[in-house]
């Protein structure tokens, strides 16, 4: 019997192979839908939302400016993985009981981070989409557990990550029963310091040619800034990216984590407006 933990044993000709993730000749784009919202298909879908749930006025606020500025789903972290265990760690079930009203009040569905396997059956039962962070893309029982779930799941690079170790931590998930996995791509750790992280674009190029499934980008978390957050989103869209993951808070200078990477709602709105006549021109919408 398989369970969320237990690895279903593979013949050993299958090692090493990732059967599920791979593009078989010919295959087109796997549509993976999310309510109403379909990544892979031909409108560019743009998640916009704070870093961190803070407060039910923070969310529903922010959630209703992202539906009114074009945006097709909420994010907002109910755990957060911090560097420092004293700073803040997000407000658990609680944060996810405010998203909850938050897309009752903006029509918008939301996708929110799972740190803990032992969180994963709560937040599945409230949330539309759930995300594997950066830190946690090796997170072996965890990528199983979601992957059994039963909800479509936004798998985070690694900062560390290869393409292919990304590609791997896929199969982790579909392997576990699941069929609905987004890439997203925010970043990786290089020599260059002037920005948080050194956005890959050519993965998406890359991920394009060797997976059917949809690719996010996030220039929130790549970027570090919010003044280089457009170029980049820009940019993703221009490469064919099938969505991007926007942080953005109705006060950055007080948000209590990210907000210096974070537009405000009308910054949002111009952010929209701009990738969209770049998604019009490579044959997209937004
Ligand atoms: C986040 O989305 O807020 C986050 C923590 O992202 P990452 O895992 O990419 O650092
Ligand atoms: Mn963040």
């Amino acid at each position: 019997m398989t369970s969320a933990t237990q690895p279903e044993k593979m013949p050993s000709a299958e090692a090493g192979r990732i059967p599920l993730v791979s593009r078989a000749a010919g295959q087109p784009t796997t549509i993976v839908a999310v309510g109403e919202v379909r990544f892979g298909a031909e409108k560019v879908v743009v998640i916009g939302g704070p870093c961190a749930v803070e407060n039910p006025d923070q969310i529903r606020t922010i959630a209703q400016e992202v539906a009114a500025a074009g945006g097709s789903m909420l994010r907002g972290g109910a755990w957060k993985p911090r560097t420092n265990p004293y700073a803040f760690q997000g407000l658990g079930r609680q944060g996810l009981e405010m998203l909850a009203a938050a897309r009752q009040a903006s029509g918008l569905p939301f996708v929110t981070e799972v740190l803990d396997p032992r969180d994963v059956a709560v937040a599945a039962e409230v949330a539309d989409m759930l995300q594997i962070g950066s830190r946690n893309v090796q997170n072996f029982p965890l990528l199983r557990e979601v992957g059994a779930s039963g909800k479509p799941v936004l798998l985070k690079r690694g900062m560390m990550t290869t393409i292919d170790e990304w590609l791997n931590a896929a199969e982790y998930i579909l392997a576990a029963g699941s069929r609905d996995v987004v890439f997203c791509e925010r970043g990786i750790r290089t020599f260059e310091t002037a920005l948080r992280n050194t956005l890959d674009l050519g993965a998406i190029a890359v991920l394009r040619e060797r997976t059917h499934l949809p690719i996010v980008v996030d220039p929130s978390h790549a970027a570090g800034s919010r003044k280089y957050v457009p170029t980049l989103a820009r940019a993703a869209v221009a490469a064919g990216a099938d969505g991007l993951l926007i942080e953005t808070h109705n006060n950055p200078d007080l948000a209590l984590s990210d907000g210096e990477q974070s537009l405000t709602p009308a910054e949002f709105a111009e952010l929209t407006t701009s990738c969209r006549a770049i998604a019009r021109a490579v044959g997209r919408d937004l």
